[in-house]
């Protein structure tokens, strides 16, 4: 086991709906700590920028637009296997899919507007962080 950090993105879908103390509970309840977060309007060079590992697939665009529909609150989320829990607390990438109890299978409105974002690997957890926060604003 081991203490890692995750970039944790509440989409504009669930800022919309107010769903974030709901999502944050979830959250806390698996046992991961909230230790950064803020709320924020992405430019569409921001998006593209944040999912530039998506750039050749069908959905880019119509992803980037979505993500500057509305405020987000980017989090660090920290944990042991932080990386790898709060994937499993967050369920599939489509609804349809995830897991009861998870946060996309009681929120998400569809496989594009699905309430959260995780970072998938430490290394990508790394540079998710540092792309939204500076050191001075995690406190662990
Ligand atoms: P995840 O967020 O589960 O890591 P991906 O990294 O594969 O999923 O995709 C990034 C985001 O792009 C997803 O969370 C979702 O918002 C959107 N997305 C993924 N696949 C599709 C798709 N087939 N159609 C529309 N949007 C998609
Ligand atoms: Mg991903």
């Amino acid at each position: 086991m081991t203490l890692q950090q995750t970039l944790s993105i509440i989409k504009p879908d669930a800022t919309r709906r107010n769903l974030s103390g709901k999502i944050n509970a979830k959250i806390e309840d698996a046992g991961l700590r909230i230790i950064a977060q803020k709320r924020l309007c992405l430019t569409k060079e921001q998006a593209q920028k944040f999912y530039a590992v998506h750039a050749e697939r069908s959905f880019f665009n119509d992803l980037c637009d979505y993500m500057i529909s509305g405020p987000v609150i980017a989090q660090v989320l920290e944990g042991e296997d932080a990386v790898v829990r709060y994937r499993e607390i967050m369920g599939a990438t489509n609804p349809a899919n995830a897991a009861e109890g998870t946060i996309r299978k009681e929120f998400a409105e569809s496989i594009e507007a699905n309430s959260v974002h995780g970072s998938d690997s430490p290394e990508n957890a790394a540079t998710e962080i540092s792309f939204f926060f500076s050191t001075l604003e995690i406190a662990g």
